[in-house]
């Protein structure tokens, strides 16, 4: 049996409430800490280790498919995000991001159907909807732990990732997606979720 070591759990998330979830974050100094990197890979190991259904059982931890360096108390602008676009051909996106900036979105807007989720809140807000951008583009480091290396990168998302990702970014604003959440929006849904609800 291998012993697998989180750096996070459930009790080491703070829920909504805590004044450092509305509290905007500071800049990532670089080159990163390893105090800073500690954080960021077990933000990144959570994500990860919560889409495995075998660990999320063991560990009684919470699917989630981003979570900020707030979220675990630490005020800084990183953050982690791993899923699968179902919308795509389910292209994989598995990311430790640092210092990121939106540099455009799209004057097109969406919304997840079913409404977000977040780690931090445990209340159920299924069904109230919140407005993001189709497509944003970003630039930030992306630090990849295989190599160990943290590198510049710019790039352009649309779709479920551009949602997940503006969540995250969101976050270091110290904002939440229950501070924008509406009954209806006059926009079109990324997805429908079936025919059932067309009607
Ligand atoms: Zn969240």
């Amino acid at each position: 049996m291998d012993m697998v070591i989180f750096m996070y759990l459930m009790k080491d998330i703070i829920r909504e409430g805590d004044p450092r979830l509305k509290t905007p974050c500071e800049e990532v100094k670089l080159p990163i800490s390893g105090e800073d990197l500690i954080v960021l890979k077990g933000l990144l190991e959570y994500v990860i280790a919560s889409s495995i259904d075998k660990l999320v059982e063991q560990y009684k931890i919470r699917p989630g498919v981003g979570i900020a360096a707030p979220q675990v108390g630490v005020l800084k602008r990183m953050f982690a995000i791993n899923f699968d676009d179902f919308l795509n051909n389910n292209k994989h996106y598995s990311m430790a991001i640092i210092n990121p900036v939106i540099t455009w979105r799209s004057k097109e807007m969406t919304y997840l159907p079913g409404g977000e989720g977040c780690l931090s809140v445990d209340r159920n807000t299924c069904d109230m909807l919140t407005p993001r951008n189709y497509k944003i583009t970003f630039k930030a480091h992306v630090y990849d732990f295989r190599t160990n290396t943290c590198k510049p990168k710019t790039m352009t998302l649309e779709g479920y990732p551009a949602i997940v990702f503006q969540h995250e970014y969101d976050h270091l604003d110290g904002i939440m997606y229950v501070d924008k959440m509406y009954k209806h929006l006059d926009l079109e849904p990324l997805y429908t979720i079936g025919d059932a609800d067309e009607e």
